[in-house]
């Protein structure tokens, strides 16, 4: 199945939270701005709140996204306290692209199982 810009955007939002869960809620939008991205935390409302330049491409506001989200897992760490792309902040980072690089989209990059034709129960 072929998908769409827009499909790929909130099918990569809905793998973030599914997959590395904040542990505050958190407010996506895509908005014009000058920067790619930015992400902040509201200690009032416990609410992570994360921008993204909607005008970039997809690739560029995904690798954003990842990069924003990114900050906010990490975003109580002790030395994300003092540094903003602190170790546990490129920890974070990595984990999250590497997963996302290996999900692609849910497309199966090797087959495990190749059934037989017109087979469409498995035992497994
Ligand atoms: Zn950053």
């Amino acid at each position: 199945m072929r998908l769409t810009v827009e499909q790929k955007w909130q099918a990569t939002l809905r793998w973030l939270r599914r997959n590395f869960p904040l542990p505050s809620p958190v407010d996506v939008r895509s908005i014009e701005m000058k920067d790619h991205g930015e992400a902040s935390y509201d200690s009032g409302r416990k609410l992570f709140s994360i921008r993204i330049n909607k005008k970039k491409s997809l690739s560029s506001r995904i690798d954003t996204v990842i990069h924003e989200w990114a900050h906010a897992l990490s975003w109580f760490g002790s030395e994300s306290e003092i540094e903003d792309h602190s170790s546990e902040f490129g920890i974070v980072w990595a984990k999250i692209y590497r997963n996302w690089l290996e999900w692609d989209y849910g497309r199966a990059k090797k087959k495990i199982f190749i059934p037989l034709r017109n087979q469409t129960e498995f035992d497994f």
